[in-house]
């Protein structure tokens, strides 16, 4: 059933990685390898997150080629534009034609301590400017063993969209810190059971009919080797990828689960 309503979402967030000349070369060796595997867009979305001096790069080789990639950047500025020194707008992003942003990724948490109270507003900044928000949550390894698996993930999610209407389009990814980087995903089980939490999370802050329509991607060190025993839970419909998205044969092949997934 979670199939049939939802386009799985594979997601390269390619972090401080890959300059704007880099990113040309990408894309294009992406988009090849996929065209060479007959790749359905239409049955899995594909997008890349390049850093935010790549994005107009990326976005005139797309434009270009009319390539059926997609991209989005890897934050935004919760204000809309003034004194705010080094910050990116969400309507400088829509304006670059972005479809997705990323908000709320651990290493934003952790490095440069937002807080949920930031992150809620940077989903606002999104939604304002007609951005689709990939709003990511997970526990750390200490939070794991103090709360098990769903607390935190969920309290993340309940307060990044207190306030956001019914109806409201995003992407929730799944990342649990220990897991990123780490080579040490989490077991396709574990994976599901948070995923699960947080759908009936989403009921009671967006609807049921939304919380059925958001795709919910499981991120920490997603390969080719286990996106396909990943991609069989039911609550999990995509996932975002770090490292292995900087090697365009792993990340195809990532996009390419289907084939690995049987029936
Ligand atoms: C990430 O940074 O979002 C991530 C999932 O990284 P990796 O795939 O390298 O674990």
């Amino acid at each position: 059933m979670a199939r049939v309503t939802r386009t799985p979402l594979i997601a390269g967030n390619w972090k401080m990685n890959l300059d704007h000349l880099q990113s040309i070369a990408f894309p294009q060796k992406l988009h090849w390898s996929l065209q060479d595997a007959r790749h359905d867009y239409s049955a899995v979305e594909v997008a890349i997150f390049p850093p935010f001096t790549d994005l107009r790069s990326v976005q005139t080789l797309v434009a270009a080629d009319k390539y059926d990639l997609v991209y989005g950047a890897q934050d935004l500025s919760a204000f809309d534009s003034g004194a705010y020194t080094g910050e990116v707008s969400g309507a400088f992003l829509k304006a670059l034609e972005a479809r997705y942003v990323i908000i709320g990724h651990s290493e934003r948490r952790q490095y440069h301590h937002e807080t949920d109270e930031e992150i809620a507003a940077k989903v606002a900044a999104a939604l304002r400017h007609g951005l689709i928000p990939v709003l990511c949550v997970g526990e750390t390894a200490d939070d794991l063993e103090q709360h098990g698996p769903s607390a935190i993930p969920v309290a993340q999610l309940r307060a990044a969209l207190a306030g956001t209407p019914a109806g409201t389009e995003l992407v929730v990814a799944y990342e649990p810190v220990w897991a990123i980087g780490s080579g040490q995903a989490a077991t396709p089980e574990q994976a599901e059971q948070v995923a699960a939490a947080l759908r009936a999370a989403l009921v009671e802050l967006i609807g049921q009919d939304s919380a059925d329509a958001t795709r919910i991607l499981y991120g920490g060190s997603v390969k080719a080797a286990n996106i396909a025993s990943l991609m069989r839970q039911p609550n999990v419909d995509g996932a975002l990828v770090g490292g292995a998205s900087l090697d365009v044969a792993e990340f195809s092949s990532i996009a390419q689960f289907p084939k690995h997934v049987g029936t």
